[in-house]
């Protein structure tokens, strides 16, 4: 029996009709590495690099990331590992960078925008990353992209170190998180290699409800059609220029959101380690065509409460 879950694990989910979506698991550092790839993970859709910045004095080396990162990448065995840059700002304060005083930190100096205003922090960052991806299948995310004048900067910056490293390109995608983001999605396909979707602060940003708020957090639910509708621009836009898109935000573990996610053409789903077996039977017992008929759905209802009572999403979330 626990063989028998254990190779259902490493199956991929393919959809009874033939549709695959890579299952991917978020991690904070190279120490879940192997406990991911054990559960089926198809790789990491979402690598926090905050875990290395937290609760220090002073910031962590080029070297030392190198060493982490390299780890990371031999840890995934040659699998895709999707390499968040620094996002830290907002809730995630850093004591050795002298923020100003925000009033609204959550619309301050937060993510790329922090690692833009801190070119020496970001660019040994960059140098480490680039250096492990000799090791492995790293890729670049850039988090908190609120438009192509950031990524424009952080790209350059990004290649103007890999030309003085003299290492192979990497792929350099975004989070899309701000909703602005969402909305020029067109124009950030033509930029970025890949999109992949942060339900978390997208929710909090289109929704305008604090995402650790202690008595709006039923008005903050990612099943919002508004946010349905953000998701869908992305994918459309992504697709239109052959870019993959992923979701990384904890909606991707929600068994409601899932058969959502898959039918709006989602391309990955990189969720905690725990989540990613059941994630991948869920996806396995799925129909695209049912998927897509109960997305467009769920795109037409007028509330979150609404799409969560759709029948069609009860019988295929499991509720
Ligand atoms: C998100 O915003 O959905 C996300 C995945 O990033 P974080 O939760 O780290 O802000
Ligand atoms: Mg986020």
């Amino acid at each position: 029996r626990a063989e028998a879950a254990r190779r259902a694990a490493f199956r991929p989910a393919v959809t009874q009709d033939g549709h695959r979506v890579e299952v991917a698991a978020n991690v904070r550092g190279p120490e879940e590495a192997a406990e991911a790839v054990a559960a089926g993970a198809e790789g990491s859709g979402l690598v926090r690099s905050e875990f290395l910045f937290d609760d220090r004095a002073e910031p962590p080396s080029e070297e030392e990331q190198f060493g982490l990162y390299r780890r990371l990448a031999e840890g995934f065995g040659g699998l895709p590992v999707v390499l968040r840059t620094l996002d830290a700002g907002g809730d995630k304060p850093l004591r050795f960078v002298n923020h100003p005083a925000e009033a609204n930190p959550f619309l301050g100096l937060r993510g790329l925008r922090l690692s833009l205003a801190e070119p020496a922090l970001f660019r040994a960052q960059i140098r480490a990353a680039l250096r492990a991806a000799r090791h492995g299948d790293i890729r670049v995310m850039l988090p908190m992209v609120d438009g192509l004048a950031d990524l424009r900067a952080a790209r350059d910056l990004i290649e103007k170190e890999r030309l003085s490293l003299a290492t192979p390109p990497v792929e350099v995608g975004i989070m899309v998180e701000v909703p602005s983001a969402a909305v020029m999605a067109d124009q950030l396909a033509r930029e970025a290699d890949f999109f992949s979707i942060g339900t978390n602060d997208l929710t909090q940003y289109a929704l305008a409800v604090d995402r650790l708020h202690p008595t709006l957090g039923a008005r903050s639910d990612a099943l919002d059609p508004a946010v349905l509708r953000l998701i869908q621009m992305t994918v459309q836009a992504a697709h239109a220029r052959g870019r993959w898109v992923g979701v990384c935000g904890n909606m991707a573990a929600d068994p409601m959101a899932a058969p959502i996610l898959v039918g709006l053409g989602v391309d990955e789903l990189s969720v905690s380690i725990p989540n990613v077996a059941a994630l991948k039977a869920q996806i396995r017992a799925l129909s695209m065509a049912r998927a897509e008929a109960v997305a467009r759905e769920a795109l037409n209802c007028a509330t979150a409460a609404e799409v969560r009572a759709l029948p069609a999403l009860r019988a295929l979330g499991g509720a």
